[in-house]
């Protein structure tokens, strides 16, 4: 049976900051995660910069290929035949402290917070939408609803390729939005 109870997600105003940070690369995203690892099994494919030396370090050559479009040394973490990336093992990330930084950033809360579904006609990205369903974020101070309501309109308004996109570019330009 699936868990659908309420998840706390913090703080808005907090979050917002930290998911900031973690998409500029500053800092890793905190996520109360849970033991759920649909982000991990969800048939994604794991982009990689060519600056991530310690990433690629630790893992085989032979799970990368280039990525397409990219210029040379981007390349991409592919996933089994059951959709789960081959760094997960046991349920763990076997590579955790030398992740690579797309998986830093990677936060589900976003889509909870743009209020839309990830990707949500791509039939492999359920779970990770049934998860980020959960998410309830707390509003302490006016500031965290100002704030919501300025990511929110950002989303509306903002061009995107994918929802995933479009949740990272309404958090990057949600000022644009504050009253
Ligand atoms: S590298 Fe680790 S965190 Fe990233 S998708 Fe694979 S198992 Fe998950």
């Amino acid at each position: 049976m699936t868990d659908e109870r309420d998840l706390p997600a913090g703080d808005f105003s907090s979050w917002l900051r930290g998911m900031q940070a973690a998409i500029s690369g500053d800092a890793a995203a905190d996520v109360p995660c849970g033991g759920c690892t649909a982000c991990c099994t969800s048939s994604q494919f794991v982009h990689i910069d060519p600056d991530e030396g310690d990433t690629l370090a630790h893992i085989p050559t032979e799970l990368l290929f280039p990525a397409p479009g990219r210029p040379r040394g981007h390349v991409l973490l592919g996933y089994d035949e059951r959709g789960h990336c081959p760094m997960l093992v046991d349920g763990r990330c076997s590579i955790y402290q030398h992740r690579p930084r797309t998986c830093r950033a990677y936060d589900c809360r976003i889509f909870a917070a743009v209020g839309l579904d990830v990707d949500a006609e791509d039939e492999h990205k359920e779970e990770i939408a049934r998860q980020a369903r959960r998410w309830r974020f707390s509003f302490p101070a006016d500031d965290d609803r100002r704030r919501h309501a300025a990511v929110r309109a950002a989303a509306r308004s903002v061009r995107a390729t994918s929802v995933t996109h479009l949740a990272v570019r309404a958090v990057e330009h949600y000022d644009e939005f504050l009253p």
